[in-house]
């Protein structure tokens, strides 16, 4: 991305990059400010600055002793951009090495179709932001978890889709608004879960925590509550989730918001958090 970057206009790269960090970093001191409206604009700019992006992937099927499944990270931005996704890219195709299992990556929305996601198992939205599928797109991803697909959230997956209520249900809410990057204490509230048992039950960690429009416990299972007293600028209450999944349509859900800073990919026990969670929703680990 760093290409198309480039190949902005110097006024464009101004005015995209002016609103997309306000997409991503309203204030919380300024609540009146319309998330919404201001992802739309940027979304409008980079669309008419930004060319199709390019992807890397296209490994062959799946066949018998190879990977156990397969996993496409997908990674399309029309808002803010983390730095984090190359090294986050990074990180997954390396557990994908060690762990048995083929990542590919793509930045392209095309690569939505019935033919393509057949190959894979566990779709990842990894820092995705704004609007990142056409309706033909957004059909076929459905399509993939009502035939049993696994869906992984990372971090902004929660910052897409937004007038894309199918998936607001599958990722469980939207994000609302973020305090600075700081320390705060993670509680694991459901130490049953694969991705959740070999996790410290209480886990101080440092990384931009997301505060939600809703609340998504009643729909989901929450896994990581994180504790509003131990940091500044937390708003949903005493039960504030972080991580958590459920079954959808069809298919499994996993999500967490943490993993903005690029040492997120270092930290074993987050990424031990992610490795589970991708294979939780690929079907290879039990409920
Ligand atoms: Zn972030």
């Amino acid at each position: 991305m760093r290409a198309h970057g480039a190949l902005l206009t110097g006024f464009g790269r101004i005015l995209a990059s002016c609103l997309s960090v306000v997409a991503h970093h309203r204030p919380v001191l300024l609540p009146w400010l319309d998330h919404a409206l201001f992802a739309r604009a940027a979304v409008l700019v980079l669309s008419i600055a930004l060319p199709q992006g390019a992807w890397e992937a296209a490994s062959a099927p799946l066949t018998g002793g190879g990977p156990a499944f397969a996993a496409l990270v997908f990674t399309k931005t029309s808002g803010f951009r983390h730095d984090s996704i190359p090294a986050g890219i990074t990180a997954i195709k390396s557990l994908g090495e060690q762990h048995n299992f083929r990542v590919d990556a793509s930045e392209d929305g095309t690569v939505f179709t019935d033919a393509n996601l057949a190959r894979y198992q566990v779709v990842i939205f990894f820092d995705t932001t704004g609007d990142v599928l056409a309706p033909g797109e957004q059909a076929a991803f459905e399509r993939f978890i009502r035939r049993g697909g696994g869906f992984v959230g990372i971090h902004a997956a929660t910052d897409t889709g937004y007038e894309w209520p199918w998936y607001g249900g599958l990722v469980g809410t939207y994000f609302d608004s973020h305090p600075a990057i700081q320390p705060a204490l993670l509680k694991v509230v459901d130490a049953t879960h694969v991705s959740t048992k070999h996790l410290p039950a209480e886990w101080t960690r440092t990384d931009e925590w997301y505060n939600f429009r809703e609340d998504p416990s009643p729909s989901v299972r929450v896994l990581i509550q994180i504790d509003e007293t131990t940091y500044s600028g937390g708003r949903m209450g005493a039960h504030h989730p972080i991580s958590w999944c459920h079954a959808y349509d069809g298919g499994r859900a996993w999500y967490t918001a943490m993993g903005h800073t690029t040492e997120s990919y270092q930290d074993p026990l987050f990424l031990s958090h992610l490795l589970e969670g991708i294979r939780w929703v690929a079907g290879t680990t039990p409920e």
